[in-house]
């Protein structure tokens, strides 16, 4: 038995209507911000990765799917969406002269991660991406809209937590502080992040483990650290968050895997998770155009963890819509009227009712059976075929009529 890879999973229909729910759900929030979806190649070069996220950053180091395709280049399976969109951006021109762009996207990521629940190797994100303007209220833009799918959604319990990681004028600085402190508890911190000591040492403010947090806990802040700039910027995200009634929480230990981002960074927590507890995560990355060759767009952005949230919305009981059920059962009495049975079917269809026959030669009690989940079965026996006629029969009321085959079309388009 070959069975899938590790990481990997299968979303069959119990789950996959419920995925499909959010997606569309996610689709409707975007067009209502006027975002526009776009489709990327799950593959790309690898160096878009390796100078977009940052050699230095787990991702690239530990987590990438790279391979050597069949013409000797070095491929790698998206392990985020962010790179190639501006990689996309870019390369169709759509933010010269000033030009802005508002885009979404969904779809597989790969991240050689150690499984868990709420953690594959393939994993699914729906992702948004504000390139082209470095102002402020983008920031506060981009927040809102992942806030609006998750209210729409019915997600309860969030925690949306912000921090602000500077730009290339002032992170240096803070770099070189953080270095300091750290040195100075060198005893107490994990190999991982003894490693990230000179190398990035934001990331280990970032370190789940416990003897690490105690330490991290007393980093220097970097709010002491923005320049004014960073500092406005990120007073006016507040400022529009609270204008728009949005709580949030200050952590300034929340820097984020990518090294591309700049300024704004958050995330969106869920309580209903365990360790696993970002269902979002995103901010302000105005150097990645720059690290990628694409000269200077600013952009700020948010991905948000499909997965993880189909197992909050499950374990908070949300609603996903209605379950997809097929209107009209059409059965068979007997063997000769399969033919006439298929051509209702099909003509339900063209008239947009949802409509099923069987095709397996099962029998008109197991037909029957299986149009107990519809609201109507029409049935067609040799009286019927005689007097051309199907019985309809309401599975709800359990009652019956006769309608003439040329009726039966609209009389069902009537009742359901
Ligand atoms: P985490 O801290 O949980 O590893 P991350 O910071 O690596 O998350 P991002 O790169 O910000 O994650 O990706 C955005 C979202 O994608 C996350 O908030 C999460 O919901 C989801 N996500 C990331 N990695 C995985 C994974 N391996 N499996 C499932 N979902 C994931
Ligand atoms: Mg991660």
């Amino acid at each position: 038995m070959i069975s899938a890879p590790r990481g990997t999973r299968d979303i069959l229909p119990a789950e996959s209507w419920q995925w499909a729910f959010i997606v569309r759900t996610a689709s409707q929030v975007m067009d209502s911000f006027g975002f526009r979806e776009i489709h990327l190649p799950v593959f790309e070069h690898t160096e878009l990765f390796a100078r977009g996220v940052g050699e230095t950053t787990d991702i690239v180091e530990k987590e990438m799917y790279t391979f050597n395709d069949r013409g000797g280049r070095s491929i790698t399976l998206r392990p985020e969406a962010t790179a190639g969109v501006m990689r996309c951006a870019i390369e169709n021109n759509l933010c010269v002269q000033g030009a802005s762009a508002k885009l979404w996207n969904w779809g597989p990521m790969f991240r050689h991660e150690r499984p868990q629940k709420g953690r594959y190797r393939q994993f699914y994100q729906i992702d948004a991406e504000c390139l082209g303007i470095a102002g402020p209220m983008a920031d506060v833009e981009i927040i809102s809209l992942s806030l609006e799918l998750f209210r729409r959604l019915g997600l309860k319990n969030l925690e949306v937590v912000i921090n602000s990681v500077g730009c290339e004028k002032c992170r240096p600085v803070y770099r070189q502080k953080l270095i300091d402190y750290f040195s100075a508890h060198k005893e107490s911190l994990c190999e991982t992040c003894l490693d990230r000591l000179e190398r990035n040492p934001l990331r280990i403010l970032d370190c789940k483990k416990e003897e690490c947090g105690k330490i991290a806990d007393g980093a220097p802040d970097i709010f002491d650290s923005l320049c004014p700039e960073c500092r406005e910027h990120f007073a006016q995200v507040r400022a529009g968050l609270e204008r728009l009634g949005f709580p949030y929480r200050l952590s300034k230990r929340l820097v984020r895997g990518l090294d591309y981002y700049t300024k704004t960074a958050y995330e969106i927590l869920s309580g209903n998770l365990g360790a696993q507890n970002a269902v979002a995560g995103g901010g302000r990355y105005d150097n990645l155009a720059s690290a990628i060759g694409g000269g200077k767009i600013p952009g700020v952005g948010f991905a948000c963890g499909l997965d993880r949230v189909a197992l909050v919305m499950e374990e908070q009981g949300c609603s996903f819509g209605e379950a997809p059920a097929v209107q009209v059962y059409c059965a068979a009495l007997d063997e000769a009227s399969r033919g006439d049975v298929q051509v209702l079917t099909h003509e339900l269809r063209k008239a947009g009712i949802s409509a099923e026959c069987d095709t397996a030669g099962r029998s008109f009690k197991v037909q029957m059976r299986n149009a107990g989940n519809c609201r109507f079965a029409c049935i067609i026996g040799e009286s019927e075929r005689e007097n051309g006629s199907v019985a309809v029969k309401d599975m709800k009321e359990g009652s019956q009529e006769s309608v003439a085959v040329s009726e039966a079309v609209r009389y069902i388009q009537d009742r359901v």
